[in-house]
């Protein structure tokens, strides 16, 4: 045979040798597979061989023809785990909590099904466990892997002291547990895989086991563990069974090859070598008529390019998608793909486990589980922290939901600031805004633990009637097979928990049920005959393509990386024959030469880059098809994509007509109501223009950031608005603006009470008593010194005159000055005052700052300098105050000094709050502002009239620094 046009696939062929041998007694056969899918695709090619009705033959998967010879059923996973935790209790006369259990539980449980499944004596086995353990005391013949596991699994077990001496006695108890297990199992009338297979096999080696099927014929078997390995060679000498491999002479003959390691010893076996044929397929020895190596960049990029090359042979004539395969090594791709078939595929079918771990769904009950795990008080009063909340409000299904509803929160808790939000309101929004119904049910907070699963179930079903479905993945089905998933295991935890008489507390049945999910697959597996197949490697054994696509042939995706946990070192693992990651290595290579062996056209995808997640070098399997296979027409490509950055093109907005139209907000003349241009704007123009334009001309708001911890911005607010209710219930309670020596004690003694409030505040619950947590402890401590500080300084400089605290926030203060533009018109500007206060006829106009700033003013000119280095921000601000002041107090003409009570300098011994003027030995103190106001004044006309100068764009400034910390350095790029 020459051509692999002429290649038969392997369920074909058993078809028709069956049809052959048996004829009109099919229906007395019955046929074991490794898997059930096998078997679908067996009766499919069974019906074209038959002309006349007749018996199909029974069919089984080896899980299912073990289960049809025991009396024992299996029982499901979660109770299996649940038996073992009580197991683990009576062996160890422990009260351990089942949470403490569960994670090593998982992975005792698989170990206990190995023992079993390759029929390892656990007497033994645990018994030289423990001594090897007592004569390794320091446990070098551990790996790293099993240190970590040991590791963690102490950890878990919450051993904290004498790791060593509890190790010993964990081995000890193995035997223990594991009989103790088998029994507690057994009382139900229940076992586990593992168990269930060991009891058919000693059956079969005590020759008791009985058999009702007439004829066996197992098919496509490769690695057998020794049950399976016992039971087939008990069925071949007592019930004339036979045995068809899958195989190609290529790995079997050659020793070195890893893919025939198991069915080299297989044929070299007395009963199962004697179904090997004489002259074994030489398959793979036959070049396919295409085969293609193709290097993407990224793992979707994979995806990507497949989904163009399905196009191109969908639309080739005699390209049949039924015969052609998509296999994921990683199912992460799984919806890449899905996303990139074109149109001209118009049907797959999905046949492999897909992460509930991945769906929409499960990270919809994460942020759930962590908003209920995080809440604090209880029953009307119980309040959910906003970062899970906002998680949670900001998920696609809630935005599906009632969009207005979820932003409206959103932004309330944000542009409040606030940490936690009482589940009473987010449960009845004040706000009318649609339909409400299902936050009703979703922040019912969760007051006990028997509560969880029915409001698990009751969110399902709302999102099962209410919620939106992806329907890229075949019209919703995909959700319906999660929904259903989800709902399976929700309820069968609730039965199981129920069932025990555990203590099981709220964050343990949480972690429970993450732990569940997490490890839970969906089993996609529809029509499998339908369409263009899409299946993980294990799926396509026993299946054969014309056209094979393979994506991530990626080392350590495929061939996958060793990772499973195991109690049991590698050195005991092979001398008691249970599986290890070379075995491992073995099955895969097996499944992919297998895979090859009739494809007629292969394209075989890697990763060129190099991720966290992928080494981007190529599979072994790639060099082994190169330099063993060598066949001639394998083609090479690796598809870039070069990337090319455009140039960042500077930003300059020019004052049209629609820009300026837009700036007549702040015209006095136009529109008198309106407010004026602030200090902190003008400071913002002088930075950058196009900044300014941003913020202030075109409205783009800054993006809002949650401030768990108190920022300069809070630490700022905080400082002034308690400083401001200090003085001004002093002022309230005394009847008088005087403030002298004697009335300090006091004032000093109410500075914790005042801060507290305005952390309340700030942190939207004015109402209620504010918890310091972490960083807030200390920030308290900083500002309640800084405050102590202005206090003790003040103190020194009473008797003084409060003249007024925030002047310019009271409209009644109106704050203002009018600027004459050269255009004509006028300009407004605004502001507020700290604290403006009177002693000997000087008037102090007193700003406070938390930040870095001093009080040096090399020239009024400097203060319009664009370079923000050289300006003193606070003194630009400082002066205009003083501007504005002098405008508001006009008729008096006061002796204005304007001053900065700076934290920077504020705890020097020799402080003072003027500011400094001049450079040099010309540098001097600005006790009177009347000596600079014309030339201020006259530098701020400028800046106005340059503001509103149409020639005169908002373009970007040339300091960079400025733009690192600047809120719209992505929009400019920098
Ligand atoms: S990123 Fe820089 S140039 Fe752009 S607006 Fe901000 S400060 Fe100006």
């Amino acid at each position: 045979m020459n051509n692999k046009s002429e290649v038969s696939p392997f369920l074909l062929e058993l078809a028709r040798q069956l049809a052959v041998d048996y004829g009109a007694r099919l229906g007395q056969v019955t046929v074991v597979f490794p898997n059930r899918r096998a078997g679908l695709f067996f009766r499919k090619y069974l019906s074209q061989q038959i002309e006349k009705p007749i018996w199909s033959p029974e069919i089984l998967s080896i899980e299912e023809f073990f289960d049809r010879l025991s009396p024992l059923q299996v029982a499901d996973h979660l109770s299996q785990v649940f038996a073992l935790f009580q197991a683990f209790r009576d062996a160890k006369q422990a009260q351990e909590s089942f949470d403490k259990f569960f994670y090593w539980g998982e992975v005792l449980l698989r170990d206990f099904d190995e023992v079993d499944k390759y029929l390892v004596n656990p007497d033994d086995l645990f018994y030289l466990l423990k001594a090897q353990k007592e004569i390794e005391s320091k446990y070098d013949y551990l790996t790293d892997e099993q240190r970590e596991v040991i590791g963690r699994f102490w950890k878990n077990y919450g051993n904290q002291e004498g790791g060593e001496r509890s190790f010993s006695t964990i081995w000890e108890a193995l035997a223990g547990i594991y009989r103790r297990f088998g029994d507690l199992l057994a009382e139900e009338g229940l076992t586990y895989e593992g168990r269930q297979h060991r009891w058919v096999a000693e059956a079969a080696k005590e020759e008791t086991l009985s058999s009702s099927f007439e004829s066996v014929v197992f098919a496509g078997f490769n690695a057998l563990t020794l049950a399976e390995e016992t039971v087939l060679k008990y069925f071949v000498t007592q019930f004339g069974a036979r045995v068809v491999w899958d195989l190609d002479a290529y790995y079997v003959e050659d020793p070195l090859q890893e893919a025939g390691e198991f069915l080299r010893k297989y044929k070299e076996d007395r009963v199962l070598g004697r179904f090997f044929p004489d002259n074994l397929p030489n398959q793979l020895a036959q070049t396919p008529d295409t085969v293609e190596f193709v290097g993407v960049p990224l793992a979707v990029g994979q995806a990507k390019a497949l989904g163009n090359e399905l196009e191109v042979w969908s639309n080739q004539p005699g390209f049949d998608p039924e015969r052609a395969v998509v296999v994921l090594p990683d199912e992460n791709l799984l919806f890449p793909l899905l996303h990139s078939l074109p149109e001209s595929i118009s049907s797959y079918n999905v046949t492999m486990g897909y992460p509930l771990r991945q769906t929409l769904l499960y990270s919809f009950l994460e942020h759930v589980l962590a908003l209920q795990q995080g809440k604090r008080g209880a029953k009307e009063q119980t309040q959910y922290s906003y970062r899970p909340l906002l998680a949670l409000l900001r998920h696609p299904f809630l935005q599906h939901y009632n969009p207005e509803l979820a932003q409206f929160w959103a932004r309330q808790i944000e542009g409040t600031n606030r940490l936690w939000v009482l589940a009473e309101e987010l449960k009845h929004s004040k706000k009318p805004l649609g339909n409400q119904a299902f936050y009703e049910v979703l922040f019912n907070p969760l007051q006990q633990e028997n509560q969880v699963f029915d409001y698990l179930l009751t969110l399902l079903r709302y999102v099962r009637n209410h919620l939106p479905t992806q329907r890229e993945e075949g019209g919703g089905i995909v959700e319906q097979e999660y929904l259903y998933q989800f709902y399976v295991q929700i309820n069968r935890l609730q039965d199981i928990t129920q069932q025990q008489t555990l203590d099981l507390s709220l964050d343990t049945l949480l972690r429970l049920f993450r732990t569940l999910i997490r490890n839970m697959r969906i089993p996609f597996s529809g029509e499998p005959l339908n369409g263009l197949q899409i299946m993980g490697v294990l799926e396509t054994r026993n299946l054969d393509f014309d056209h094979v696509f393979m994506l991530s042939m990626n080392e350590e995706t495929f061939p996958a990386a060793p990772n499973r946990s195991s109690f049991i070192p590698f050195n005991l693992r092979k001398g008691f024959g249970l599986p290890t990651f070379d075995q491992a290595d073995a099955v895969s290579s097996y499944l992919f030469y297998r895979l090859l062996q009739r494809a007629r056209h292969l394209q075989l995808y890697f990763n060129t880059e190099d991720t966290s997640q992928m080494k981007g070098e190529p599979s072994r399997y790639l060099l082994q098809i190169r330099y063993e296979l060598g066949w001639k027409n394998l083609k090479e490509r690796v598809l870039a994509h070069p990337m090319e950055l455009s140039p960042v093109l500077p930003i300059s907005v020019a004052k049209d007509h629609e820009v300026l139209a837009r700036m007549e907000r702040w015209r006095a003349d136009l529109n008198p109501q309106l407010k004026g241009l602030t200090p902190s704007a003008l400071s913002t123009y002088l930075a950058c223009r196009l900044q300014f334009y941003f913020k202030y001309v075109a409205s783009i708001k800054e993006p809002d950031e949650m401030e768990e911890m108190v920022n300069a911005r809070l630490f700022g607010n905080i400082l002034h608005n308690a400083l401001e209710e200090l003085y001004q219930d002093h002022w309230d309670l005394s009847g008088s603006s005087k403030v002298l020596p004697e009335h300090f004690v006091k004032l000093k003694q109410k500075v914790s009470g005042y801060i507290d409030r305005q952390f309340a505040a700030e942190f939207g619950q004015p109402d209620s008593e504010f918890h310091f947590e972490g960083r807030n402890v200390l920030v308290k401590e900083v500002i309640m010194q800084l405050v102590y500080q202005i206090l003790k300084y003040d103190e020194a400089y009473a008797p003084f005159n409060l003249v007024g605290l925030e002047i310019g926030r009271d409209p009644e203060q109106d704050l203002f000055l009018e600027i004459e533009l050269p255009q004509g018109g006028k300009v407004r500007l605004d502001g507020i005052i700290d604290r403006i206060d009177e002693k000997d006829g000087v008037i102090r106009v007193i700003d406070y700052k938390t930040g870095r700033d001093d009080k040096q003013v090399p020239s009024v000119e400097s203060l319009f300098e664009r370079t923000g280095k050289k300006r003193n921000k606070a003194a630009f601000q400082t002066f205009l105050y003083g501007l504005l002041y002098q405008e508001f107090a006009k008729p008096t003409n006061p002796n204005i000094a304007p001053g900065l009570y700076n934290a920077r300098e504020m705890f020097s011994p020799d402080f003072q709050p003027h500011l400094i003027l001049g450079k040099g030995s010309g540098k001097g103190v600005l006790k009177d502002f009347s000596t600079v106001a014309s030339e201020f004044s006259a530098g701020l006309g400028q800046l106005i009239a340059e503001l509103y100068d149409p020639s005169v764009p908002f373009d970007q400034t040339d300091d960079h620094a400025l733009c690192s910390i600047c809120a719209y350095r992505k929009i400019c790029h920098r």
